[in-house]
């Protein structure tokens, strides 16, 4: 089958449950799983193998990656704070584990009590604990670079920082790196001339992916800015689940429906299906009645004859 022009990985399993205040019960969550594979998503992030006593909604995630496995052709990705949470994910069978490092060590050791030091140690030790294992059993391993466009307590981060971390990342044994907007302070222009600098230290295709938040309402601006960069892996989370209780009306990360109805629209083939997309809202909306799920599209409904992008035909 011919590949899409761009790869939607579904983050709303774990990052925008983790910002719920509800549990979503683990029927809820395979249901929905299964739901947006079969309209089409190929990568969505189930969970988080951090600490339940930190996070009570990521407390069944091998039970939700075990389910996510029976499901054909859908990558399972994981998000892991440390060689602890990547050994689970190993044992799980998780496809991708992603670690995430702040550029604000402000930040890091609020969050995680760990210093930049600290957390490539970890990278190391993960990535000498994927060496060990056979090849077919190894996960891809992404080092993603949070806050990396402003921290809420740091401000802005200095670029030969962020640099310097993104190559430590890869030297340490990522097999790539990715940049998040996790307080939603990008815009157009800073997105292009990040993507550009970091691609420029580690080499374009070890930056493929970025994980934006639509905090101040930007996030498809910095998606397009960052499609126009040649960026090919976006992160969203189906309507936008996980909006800050502090900030209300602002919601968390960019919203799948909206972002994939942008590319489509646009001739950019997702290989989604936009109708089956919209009905996982039903999913989430009756296992968490007390959140607001956004999104333009599904409120507004598609545009009259509206066909999406053609299908890219199969590489010879
Ligand atoms: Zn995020």
């Amino acid at each position: 089958m011919a590949k899409p022009d761009v790869l939607i990985s579904e983050v709303g399993p774990r990052d925008g449950l983790q910002n719920c205040a509800e549990t979503m019960p683990l029927a809820s969550k395979t249901a929905w799983i299964a739901a947006e594979a079969a309209a089409g998503v190929t990568e969505i992030e189930v969970g988080s193998f951090v600490s339940p006593k930190l996070l009570p909604q990521m407390a069944d995630t091998a039970d939700v990656v075990a389910f996510a496995l029976t499901v054909p052709g859908l990558d399972v990705a994981v998000l892991v704070p440390n060689l602890k949470g990547a050994r689970m994910a190993v044992e799980a069978g998780a496809h991708k584990i992603t670690l995430p490092l702040s550029v604000s060590e402000t930040h890091s050791l609020r969050n995680i009590r760990r210093t930049h030091d600290q957390v490539i140690e970890e990278a190391k030790a993960i990535s000498d604990m994927l060496d060990e294992l056979p090849e077919d059993q190894r996960p891809h391993f992404e080092g993603s670079l949070s806050t990396a466009f402003g921290c809420t307590l740091e401000g802005a981060i200095p670029e030969d920082l962020i640099l310097r971390l993104a190559t430590r990342l890869m030297e340490a044994g990522c097999d790539e790196v990715g940049l998040s907007d996790t307080t939603g302070y990008g815009d157009p222009a800073s997105i292009k001339r990040l993507i550009r600098t970091v691609r420029g230290e580690v080499g374009a295709k070890n930056l493929t992916g970025v994980h934006l938040h639509n905090t101040r309402g930007l996030g498809l601006a910095n998606a397009l800015a960052a499609y126009e960069e040649g960026i090919t892996t976006f992160d969203s989370s189906l309507g936008g689940l996980g909006g800050c209780p502090t900030a209300p009306g602002a919601s968390g990360n960019i919203v799948t429906e909206d972002l994939v109805f942008m590319f489509e629209s646009m001739g950019v083939n997702t290989g989604i299906d936009l109708d089956a997309l919209m009905a996982c809202r039903e999913i989430v909306a009756k296992a968490l009645p007390d959140e607001e799920l956004y999104g333009f599209t599904p409120k507004a409904g598609l545009p009259l004859g509206f066909k999406g992008a053609p299908v890219p035909a199969a590489a010879e």
